[in-house]
Formats: C-alpha cells, sequence, structure tokens
C-alpha cells in the first residue's frame, strides 16, 4: 500500500491526508511565494488532486495575482488562515501542498529548487539537487512514474 501523510493548519481545523508520495517536491525562490509566504521560498508538493483527502475544516480559495495572469488559487483554513495548498493555472486536477504544513515536513526535502534568480543571496543550495534560474523541462527531469501519474490526472 501507498504511504500517506498527514497535514493541516496551525489552528487544527482544517486537517488532510495525502495518500500517496507526491509526483515531484518543488522549492521555489520567486518573487510572488516570497511575498505570499511572507519568507524566503516555499516548498511545494504535487500531487493529484484526488489523492489529498480533507479529513476536517473547509479549505477557502482565493484568487491570487499573477505576474503572467494565469489564475493562481491558494486553499486556506477559513478560521486561520492557514494556506495548505494551491491551484495553478486553473488546473484543479493538481495541488501543490505546502509542505511546511505536513505534520512530517522532513518527509519531502526538494526535488528540484526553481526561479533561483529572486533566491535570497544568504540562502545556500544544497549539492546535488537540481537547480534552475526559471522554470524547468518536466520531462527531462521528472521519474517516468511521475510523468505518467501526471499525464493521467490531466486526462
Ligand atoms: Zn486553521
Ligand atoms: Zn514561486
Amino acid at each position: 500500500m501507498s504511504e500517506t501523510f498527514d497535514g493541516g493548519c496551525a489552528c487544527g481545523a482544517l486537517r488532510y491526508c495525502m495518500r500517496s508520495r507526491p509526483m515531484i517536491v518543488h522549492c521555489c525562490h520567486c518573487k510572488d511565494c516570497q511575498r505570499q509566504t511572507g519568507t524566503g521560498f516555499v516548498v511545494n508538493a504535487l500531487i493529484e488532486a484526488d489523492r489529498v483527502e480533507v479529513l476536517s475544516g473547509s479549505p477557502r480559495g482565493y484568487a491570487m495575482p499573477t505576474d503572467s495572469g494565469k489564475p493562481h488559487m491558494v486553499f486556506r483554513c477559513p478560521d486561520c488562515a492557514t494556506a495548505a495548498w494551491s491551484e495553478y493555472g486553473g488546473t484543479t486536477a493538481l495541488r501543490f501542498v505546502r509542505v511546511g504544513t505536513l505534520d512530517d515536513p522532513t518527509a519531502m526535502p526538494p526535488d528540484v529548487h526553481i526561479y533561483t534568480r529572486s533566491k535570497l543571496p544568504w540562502i545556500t543550495l544544497p549539492a546535488g539537487v537540481p537547480a534552475f534560474q526559471a522554470y524547468y523541462n518536466s520531462r527531462e527531469l521528472w521519474p517516468a512514474d511521475s510523468l505518467a501519474r501526471r499525464k493521467a490526472a490531466m486526462g
């Protein structure tokens, strides 16, 4: 059986379970992520939406402004406003779960660092983990199994 990973918001009203490992884990250093989290970067686990089970609470979506003009919805606990996951580009089949909301964030270290062009200068990236100035070609980087999962999720 698949491993599962529980997480939730700061107040405990929103609880969720990831029903498997993600397809890939991004550490994003872009300006949008810095501003929206109020910190240096965000760590997002990309997973099929139907593998994220809401155990309690009703996450509320908020539309974020984006440089690209493509939609970005952030889903937050309605009580404490902790951001639990995002949907990008209007793609509801995929979720970008914020790894910091997992009960054990050490379970999902970043597979790739992206938008390092705006990385804060005092952050040193680990050797051996791919890093890109902007985005990257998922066909070259993702495991074959993850590419197949994404294709299946996107229909
Ligand atoms: Zn909460
Ligand atoms: Zn970003």
